[in-house]
């Protein structure tokens, strides 16, 4: 048995209605980190002028910096690949003076292997640590496991915080933090800015935990533009959550129709692991592909963002090095944003000490 076969990838977990994430008000001390629902701008504001003071600090080589999560564990529980978020949250912690824990051969040989459900896997990891930071494939795991770690609180009088790493297609919360960080940093805010999402808006978690982000921040400034194919568009639910919040919409399968005016593209891979049907991943596969004469039709101006990892949707790898020539590709940026981002996530929420 494998992680992978051993749930039901599309079934939405019951603890999202369940279980309401609370917000942060300008507190994050001990809050689980689930969902982007949780932030208002004013929680988004202390965040990133937190991470904009932690990448001045970590260029300056203060080690100062080591005090934030001094004698503070976090464990990584990751029943989904990972890269980039596995390792930023490990170096994040471990540059605050943290440490970080895992199973020692992958969370698929711990007792999961022999059938442990997550509930009890999260406790352990619980009375072990400090954060735990999951990327599960189920849709609303992380509520799940923060409804769970509650109750051991109780039982503990401890306060372990669950930070999702993503929850199959549903929330991408970090990723979306470090998205928001990395416009707000290259464009110094939201002011009339054309943001263009392309690729697998259905499955792809980080462009609902992004567009959502946005309509709570930037709703009125922002200008939104969907591009996709009719198989991949973004879910009804999430559209009518924009909708809600005012924000100017435009939904396209034709990308040429909008890049010309776009500030922000944001290019995604289409989710092969999402398909249950092979035919139908290789009928949409080659939907979008970004290659340098496609970014030639984009703004001087504008910025090319990708949360990575990227397969054909950015051509061969002779078109990735053309592509990361050009002074508007971010991604590698964005990349280590989201060290930054989480480093003060993790100060903020574990509570370290604070100048
Ligand atoms: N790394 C991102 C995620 O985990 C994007 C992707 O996998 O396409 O959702």
């Amino acid at each position: 048995m494998t992680p992978e076969n051993s749930h039901d990838l599309r079934l939405p977990n019951r603890f999202l209605e369940l279980y309401t994430p609370e917000k942060i008000h300008g507190d994050f001390v001990g809050k689980h980190i689930i969902s982007v629902e949780q932030f208002e701008s004013n929680d988004l504001k202390i965040l990133f002028d937190a991470t904009a003071s932690i990448r001045k600090r970590l260029k300056q080589s203060d080690r100062g910096l080591l005090e934030l999560c001094a004698g503070k564990i976090a464990v990584t529980l990751f029943y989904e690949a990972s890269t980039r978020t596995d390792m930023s949250f490990q170096a994040a912690m471990r540059r605050l003076g943290g440490e970080i824990v895992a199973a020692s051969n992958g969370v698929q040989f711990s007792s999961v292997y022999k059938g442990e459900n997550l509930a009890d896997t999260v406790r352990a990891a619980g009375c072990y640590a400090d954060a735990i930071i999951l990327r599960h494939p189920d849709v609303g795991s992380s509520y799940e496991a923060a409804y769970y770690l509650d109750k051991l609180r109780e039982q503990i009088q401890r306060k372990p915080v669950i930070i999702s790493g993503g929850d199959g297609v549903g929330e991408h919360p970090t990723q979306a933090l470090l998205d928001m960080f990395t416009i707000f940093d290259f464009k110094k805010g939201f002011d009339d800015l054309t943001i263009t999402l392309v690729g697998d808006l259905k499955n792809g978690r980080t462009v609902h935990s992004l567009s959502k982000l946005l309509a709570r921040y930037g709703a009125r400034d922002v200008t939104l533009c969907l591009v996709s194919p009719a198989k991949l568009k973004m879910p009804e639910k999430i559209l009518a959550e924009l909708k809600a919040a005012n924000m100017r919409i435009v939904e396209t399968e034709d990308l040429s129709e909008v890049i010309g005016s776009t500030d922000v593209i944001y290019w995604t891979r289409v989710q092969e692991e999402r398909f249950a049907d092979p035919a139908e991943y290789a009928a949409v596969k080659d939907s979008f592909i970004m290659l340098p004469s496609v970014l030639a039709q984009a703004k001087p101006d504008a910025i090319l963002m990708h949360p990575l990892p990227r397969k054909n949707e950015m051509g061969t790898p002779a078109d990735h090095d053309l592509l990361d020539a050009d002074p508007r590709s971010v991604y590698f940026q964005q990349m280590e944003n989201g060290m930054f981002v989480r480093m003060a996530l993790l100060a903020k929420v574990l509570g370290g000490l604070w100048v």
